[in-house]
């Protein structure tokens, strides 16, 4: 009897359904391919079987290749039953998952586990999101670790006269619909011409943006939006306006799991890992609503279609850290 995966909410179902390399690679297969095999080299549409894949039968083509051809799960010596079951721990978590805890839980190395989450969230960070509309919060909130924690070689070098030292710390600017989506970037400035024009990007013309006084969104009338300011910018604040109430609280809510899961989960984030770590948390929040088995379903369907290249994953050089 096939099991209804719609269904499952535990690891331990996960765990057992998938429970060889074959049953994962049929059930990638059908997600990627349908009944319509097409070769990931050269998007031919037919193919030979071959015992351990397919081969393409273009005769400008003939390459082999497998259902990980081009995927993040290619090049892996993971199990791809593991790949599963890291997929499904790791976007059910509100707090996500360290790469310590995960190679705990599958029995993989932590440099492993750390590549393996890497991958997801990068795959998360490729998503394109839909322009949000209706009423929508936007805020920003700065993003650094002190300097004086770090060792003295890591230290940025203080500019003269000045206090602020611009290389360790950076804005994550974010809007969120009010019931809906959040859409986040990483910025080095919290000014209005880095506001106005992510805003402009992300949110449809004719839209109501609350915000907390920041001067940055004082022009936002200019630019077809209903502007209403929590002038107070407190928390709690909420304004009424003709009967309807506004506030930043989701948005405010976003940034305090983002950074509650940064100091619980990840411990330290690089600022050069930090926009993969925003699209993770952007990407499960926006799958907030979703049953445990839609968000897995859903992260898997993102991730058998694209592929990730490690080099250009990790640009430098490579630190195996949460
Ligand atoms: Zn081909």
């Amino acid at each position: 009897m096939v099991k209804d995966i719609t269904k499952f909410d535990s690891i331990l179902e996960i765990a057992d359904y998938f429970k060889d390399q074959e049953t994962c690679k049929k059930h990638l297969e059908q997600l990627r391919w349908g009944n319509n095999i097409v070769c990931p080299h050269c998007s031919h549409e037919n193919a030979y079987r071959t015992t351990v894949g397919y081969k393409c039968s273009s005769n400008k083509c003939y390459k082999k290749f497998s259902v990980v051809t081009k995927t993040i799960f290619e090049g892996t010596k993971i199990p791809l039953r593991k790949w599963f079951m890291a997929i499904f721990t790791f976007i059910n978590n509100s707090a996500g998952i360290s790469s310590v805890t995960l190679s705990k839980e599958l029995k993989i190395t932590q440099h492993s586990a750390w590549f393996l989450l890497h991958r997801l969230r990068e795959i998360m960070r490729s998503a394109t999101p839909k322009k949000l509309f209706g009423t929508v919060q936007a805020d920003e909130t700065m993003f650094g670790g002190k300097e004086s924690n770090k060792p003295k070689s890591k230290r940025a070098k203080k500019a003269k006269g000045s206090s602020l030292i611009g290389t360790t710390k950076t804005y994550i600017i974010g809007a969120v619909q009010q019931d809906g989506n959040i859409i986040t970037t990483l910025s080095d400035s919290n000014a209005e011409d880095v506001l106005i024009p992510f805003l402009k990007d992300n949110v449809e013309e004719g839209a109501t943006i609350v915000t907390d006084a920041h001067r940055g969104y004082q022009n936002l009338p200019n630019h077809n939006y209903t502007h209403i300011t929590n002038k107070h910018g407190k928390h709690k604040f909420v304004r009424v306006v003709d009967d309807v109430k506004y506030h930043t609280q989701a948005i405010e809510g976003f940034w305090s799991i983002f950074k509650g899961a940064v100091k619980g989960t990840h411990r330290y984030i690089s600022l050069k890992h930090l926009s993969k770590y925003t699209a993770e948390h952007t990407c499960r929040y926006n799958l907030r609503k979703k049953k445990p088995a839609d968000k897995f379903i859903g992260l898997l369907g993102m991730v058998s279609n694209t592929t990730v290249k490690y080099e250009k994953m990790i640009a430098g050089k490579y630190r195996s850290q949460d």
